[in-house]
């Protein structure tokens, strides 16, 4: 597979919490992230996969889709809508760059166990809504569009905003995955992310109290109230990587700037980035050696199944062999000719020989060249 060009620069109009937690730590991996050609190179495994669904369903719920629905179907519902879901982006992973190692959902890790959780926390979100004392509704603008503000810079939709009383609102998130750090605290990105949601809110509504509660699949809800200054300063400091990042967008425009300028290489990030192969600040890196990496060299040769290359980068400057490499798609590899730019990405190091470095290919390997 041939490389990919870069995309064309795009000037970033707004932030939600997500795409600002993303940018924040990277936002060469945010920009990549958006292009649709960039997209098909994202490794999504079956925990964030089931994580998705278990969010679109939420939300869903939350827009009022289910409020039709008698409370002793909604678990069979739920049911119904969970495995459809799964089953549409099975097929979608089946036709995906990386290879499922599953024959179907159902086999996927945690499938049933979520479900069970996600039928639980939904039955508790459809009583409070059917409870109907304190959802926003005064103008339906809130419970079915983004609050924007910020000149629309700050966008967000919470899973649920409670007018609790005359001067307090409530926003309410719902998290299927685990809410405390090693030491019991709320996690940094959950706690940006309330913050995110309040500062919207706060402008929209500065009299009133704001309090957010997070409420986890499994174990107790965790509640806080919002300090409204860390809220603003949150939001000035989103507005203020948005004007930067599109500052860099504008100089790579006028070919004064490089997407390189975007990157922040860190070890925690990088690990998981599926856009390595395209990041010359990864490859310039120094990281502490990993079982799993991404490794570009020029060809040399490839002979029963095992390419050799000749790496040259700041941690490594030697001889590279990777081997195994039987699948249909390395076959291009045998035509390429001595010199050839080549990317390799999430390769296992396996015991060297000699001098050689000796790696193996994974799930998650992919080949390209330049
Ligand atoms: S490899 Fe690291 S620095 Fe490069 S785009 Fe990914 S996260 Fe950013």
């Amino acid at each position: 597979m041939r490389l990919l060009d870069w995309p064309l620069p795009e000037k970033i109009t707004h932030f939600t919490p997500s795409s600002y937690e993303t940018f924040r730590k990277c936002a060469l991996q945010g920009v990549l992230s958006r292009s649709p050609q960039y997209k098909e190179f994202i490794y999504l495994n079956p925990k964030t996969l089931i994580g998705s669904v278990c969010h679109r369903i939420i939300e869903s719920l939350g827009r009022g889709n289910f409020d039709d629905v008698q409370e002793g179907k909604l678990a069979e519902e739920i049911d119904k809508q969970y495995d459809e879901l799964c089953s549409d982006l099975f097929v979608k992973s089946k036709n995906s760059i990386y290879p499922t190692q599953y024959s179907s959902p159902q086999k996927w890790p945690g499938y049933y166990m979520r479900l069970a959780r996600l039928k639980v926390i939904t039955h508790k979100l459809y009583q409070a809504r059917k409870s109907n004392r304190s959802v926003i509704r005064t103008s339906g603008q809130f419970i079915e569009k983004q609050i924007e503000v910020f000149g629309g810079k700050l966008k967000g939709r919470p899973d649920r905003v409670v007018f609790v009383s005359s001067n307090e609102i409530l926003i309410e998130d719902y998290k299927s995955g685990v809410i405390f750090d090693d030491e019991s605290r709320i996690l940094i990105s959950i706690k940006q992310q309330m913050l995110f949601y309040s500062a919207i809110l706060h402008k929209a509504f500065p009299e009133k109290r704001l309090r957010f509660r997070i409420v986890p699949f499994k174990g107790q809800p965790y509640e806080e109230i919002v300090d409204i200054k860390q809220a603003n300063a949150l939001a000035e400091k989103v507005v203020e990587l948005l004007n930067e990042v599109n500052s860099i967008i504008t100089g790579i425009e006028s070919s004064s700037r490089s997407f390189h300028d975007l990157a922040n290489p860190e070890i925690q990030n990088c690990r998981i980035c599926s856009f390595k192969f395209r990041c010359n600040r990864y490859f310039d890196h120094s990281f502490p050696e990993s079982e799993l990496v991404s490794i570009r060299g020029n060809f040399i040769d490839f002979e029963q199944n095992t390419i050799t290359l000749s790496v040259t980068t700041t941690t490594i400057n030697q001889i590279v062999k990777i081997r195994h490499l039987s699948e249909p798609k390395y076959v291009f590899l045998r035509t390429l000719i001595v010199g050839t730019f080549v990317i390799f990405t999430e390769v296992k190091r396996v015991v060297s020989q000699g001098n050689i470095l000796l790696f193996e290919p994974t799930i998650r390997t992919i080949a390209l060249y330049e």
